[in-house]
């Protein structure tokens, strides 16, 4: 039953502050969420990168609820080629901040793996 799921390692290393995804030596695609197959080629033959933690915003949406703050999520295509959801906590809320350089740090929310990602200059701040 429990094969080597990827998705344990990836908790350790994001618990150990590395922004991981995984690399198919077979292909060279970069891969993320984490799996057991490359989604390109189907190989098994995958090896753990630390990425450097910075991408770019390719979309990105508000989240209004009722019993918290408005909060931004976006979709974030990081250098390395992987492109992953994350919570950008600086972002103006109803202001998607579509095309800007963000980086990536990974957190724990809750006892679950996560990332947070940070505006990076260039903005409307000046
Ligand atoms: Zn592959």
């Amino acid at each position: 039953m429990s094969e080597k799921w990827p998705g344990a390692e990836y908790a350790r290393r994001i618990q150990a502050g590395e922004l991981a995804y995984q690399h198919c030596d077979r292909c060279g695609e970069a891969i993320f969420f984490p799996r057991v197959l490359c989604p390109a080629c189907g190989s098994t033959e995958l090896s753990w990168r630390t990425s450097g933690g910075r991408g770019t915003v390719y979309s990105a949406t508000t989240i209004y609820s009722r019993n918290r703050d408005p909060y931004t999520v976006a979709l974030v295509d990081l250098d390395e080629g992987v492109r992953l959801m994350t919570r950008i906590e600086d972002a103006t809320p109803g202001e998607p901040p579509i095309g800007s350089t963000v980086e990536v740090r990974p957190v724990e929310i809750d006892g679950e793996p996560a990332t947070v990602a940070r505006l990076q200059g260039g903005g409307t701040n000046g």
